[in-house]
């Protein structure tokens, strides 16, 4: 029998949803589609986005504080450890249910809570960048820079958002943990919101104010799990050259070569499209026969037998 295919997928945020009930139904469709890959033969390794889920958990902390004096501030990084379990729940539980109701039987599901270190000299963290959280007035926004020391940026005259670093993951702590899972065959939920953001101090590991970008994080979760795909999954079904205009082109195959051209021409929105196609030639560039494919959640099927999506090779 020929090796299965080991799948890393990064799950964006319309596999998710924005609300508590929108995840839950949301979840079940985005099990679906992990599942189809299983039963396709390949060996899937899950991670996942978190914006809403850990914009929402911040909000809930920040609340707490107005409600009881006695409750300090919660760091970013317990935020996004919340958020991983979270959404780890109900990914996990719809993964079982799924697997289940298609009478398979022996592949256990499992959320490994993942702490990714950072370089706490990234030059990221002396530029703040990433917007989280809800919009507020320019009045609360100075008592949150007083309270709790946070960077608040006006954006673009929708009202004050905190901002913090967005660092480039370094190394993922849990992997021994996570490489056993997978290699007995259990389907592993892990790497989260990018992971939960740490500095090393000697032996501690020191929470760092920041959100890693999942993107780049599933794309070192594939390279340590020496997989033979990484496949980012977000809301359009192929990459596109000049994306939103009238002479739009989208994009099969693309060579590391031309995804670096591309990105010098401009084509590939920061924050959004950018980190996608970074990650895809990063992750495609680090190994001969390693592939990265973009696509939609609803036809990671259909690019997987090589039918659709944007592919990444050397
Ligand atoms: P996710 O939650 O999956 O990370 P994002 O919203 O961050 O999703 O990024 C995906 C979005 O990037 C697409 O929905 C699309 O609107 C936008 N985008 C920007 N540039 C491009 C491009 N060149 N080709 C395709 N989509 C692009
Ligand atoms: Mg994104």
């Amino acid at each position: 029998m020929s090796k299965k295919r080991r799948i890393v997928i990064a799950l964006g945020g319309n596999a998710l949803g924005n609300t508590l009930p929108e995840q839950m139904t949301a979840v079940k469709i985005t099990a679906k589609a992990i599942v189809d890959l299983i039963e396709e033969g390949c060996e899937v390794v899950v991670a996942h986005g978190n914006g809403p889920q850990v914009g929402m958990v911040n909000n809930a902390m920040i609340a707490l504080t107005h409600e009881d004096e006695q409750q300090p501030n919660t760091p970013l990084s317990v935020c996004v450890a919340m958020s991983q379990a979270y959404i780890g729940y109900d990914l996990q539980n719809a993964l079982r249910e799924e697997l289940l109701n298609r009478g398979i039987t022996d592949i256990p599901v499992a959320t490994m809570i993942t702490q990714v270190r950072v370089d706490e000299n990234d030059p990221a963290f002396l530029s703040p960048s990433k917007p989280i959280g809800k919009f507020v007035t320019a009045e609360q926004a100075k008592m949150m820079e007083e309270n709790f020391h946070y960077v608040m940026k006006e954006d673009s005259g929708r009202g004050w958002r905190r901002v913090v670093a967005s660092p480039k993951p370094v190394e993922i702590i849990e992997i021994g943990t996570i490489r056993t899972m997978v290699s007995s065959g259990d389907l592993v939920i892990a790497c989260g919101g990018g992971g939960i953001p740490v500095t090393r101090q000697g032996n501690h590991l020191k929470g760092a104010s920041a959100v890693i970008d999942k993107d780049f994080a599933s794309c070192l979760l594939a390279k340590e799990l020496d997989a033979d795909y990484l496949i980012i999954l977000t809301a359009v079904e192929k990459v596109a050259l000049n994306f939103g205009k009238p002479e739009e082109q989208w994009l099969d195959e693309v060579s590391v070569k031309e995804a670096e051209q591309y990105i010098q021409e401009g084509h590939f929105a920061p924050g959004s499209m950018l980190p996608k196609v970074e990650a895809a030639m990063d992750f495609a560039a680090s190994k001969p026969g390693r592939t990265a494919l973009i696509t939609l959640l609803e036809k990671s099927r259909d690019a997987v037998q090589g039918k659709t999506g944007t592919t990444f090779h050397l």
